[in-house]
This record gives C-alpha cells, structure tokens and sequence, in this order.
C-alpha cells in the first residue's frame, strides 16, 4: 500500500515541512505543529495547502515532502512561522426562517 504520510505524525514527530515549487522557484520551511492550527492531524502532507503552490496556487510543480530537523537548522534555516489565524466574518443574504424566534437555552 502506498504510505502517505500525515500531518499529525509529522507534528509529533517535531518534522519540518519544506514546500517546494517549480514554478516559483522558491522553497519554504514550515513546522508541521504550526499546520496543527489549520489542519486536522488526519490531513495528509499532500493535500496541505490544497495540494498547490500557496503562492501561485499550482499543484503540478508543488511539492512537500518532511524532514527531521538538524543542529545546523538552527539560526540558519528560515521558517514561515504561523504568528496567527485572521477569522474573518462572512455574511450572506437569506431569507428569514423563523428559527431565531426561540428563546436560546431555554430548553434543557
Ligand atoms: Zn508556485
């Protein structure tokens, strides 16, 4: 069977994340706890990001693959460190359903 490796094991195994795409030519570094905040621990490394290049959104070039961190990772490797997760509100029109007329928690 076909192994594909997912987020949660990466995560506890403390791995880096380095995404890689052909078309930007650029490479960057993640730390597969900090995906832990966006992504469910059963996601698979391949499908983070949506499977694309987060920056020009393509899959065929993209590619993420985990590695172990090294002594010499440490103030020479640059990681795209997650500092927060903006929620934005989004609204919509529809019509009224009624269902906002019951009391909240009233009910046991
Ligand atoms: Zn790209």
């Amino acid at each position: 069977m076909f192994y594909r490796p997912r987020l949660g094991q990466a995560a506890d195994k403390g791995l880096i994340l380095i995404g890689k795409c052909n078309l930007c030519r650029r490479a960057r570094a993640y730390i597969a706890t900090d995906l832990l905040q966006l992504y469910h621990r059963d996601t698979y490394l391949d499908d983070l990001f949506g499977g694309c290049c987060p920056r020009c959104g393509k899959s065929d070039f993209w590619r993420l693959r985990q590695r172990y961190p090294s002594n010499s990772d440490v103030g020479m490797l640059t990681v795209r460190k997650l500092i927060g997760i903006k929620r934005t509100p989004q609204w919509r029109d529809e019509l009224y359903d009624g269902a906002m007329q019951k009391p909240a928690g009233g009910e046991a």
